[in-house]
């Protein structure tokens, strides 16, 4: 069956104006073709229902553009600065101290790590060696891992908009029976 279509000359669809009419199925019934200039400039031939249906909004610059707002939120992720983390290697190679560990009155070390804007507790020790070395095993596993399924997760949503929309980057971390658990589900998938 055929359908009727519109004269869409001069009509809008997003970022794309409509110029003129390409080609006829059937004399008569509209063209299915048509010519269109986007606002970026270039001509493109767009299907009649990719215009009427909102499929096409440009010439392809558009999906440039999403894709590309899509992974600078994504620098963002949960409050925690996914850059911040990659610069961490800088800053805890060089010996001005340990974040996350203070001395006590009583003399003993206390650790914690924060991520996400909270702070998770990781003991109190004896020497400060120790609460060094259970920082930076702490940090290891936090942020390493962190940055491992960010990785993962972000390869796969720079190939697949549609599947990150619905499937957003999870990570956290928790205290479980004394011990620090992470939740990751993309390394999980990935191995
Ligand atoms: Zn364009």
């Amino acid at each position: 069956m055929l359908i009727k279509k519109r004269d869409l000359t001069g009509s809008r669809f997003g970022k794309l104006v409509v110029l003129n009419a390409v080609s006829e199925v059937k004399e008569g019934y509209g063209a299915s073709v048509w010519r269109c200039r986007c606002d970026c400039g270039k001509e493109v031939n767009v299907m009649y229902f990719g215009l009427v249906s909102g499929n096409n909004k440009s010439c392809g610059c558009l999906k440039e553009e999403s894709q590309k707002n899509l992974l600078e939120r994504m620098e963002l992720v949960d409050g925690t600065c996914v850059e911040w983390l990659k610069d961490r290697k800088i800053r805890t190679d060089n010996k001005s101290g340990c974040k996350g560990v203070y001395k006590r009155k009583s003399g003993k070390y206390t650790v914690s790590i924060g991520f996400k804007k909270k702070i998770i507790y990781l003991g109190t020790y004896e020497s400060r060696d120790e609460a060094i070395e259970a920082r930076k095993k702490a940090e290891e596993l936090v942020y390493d891992s962190f940055l491992e399924g960010y990785s993962i997760w972000k390869k796969r949503a720079e190939q697949d908009p549609e599947w990150a929309k619905g499937h957003p980057f999870q990570f956290d971390v928790e205290k479980k029976g004394g011990r620090l658990v992470v939740h990751n589900p993309m390394v999980q998938l990935a191995e």
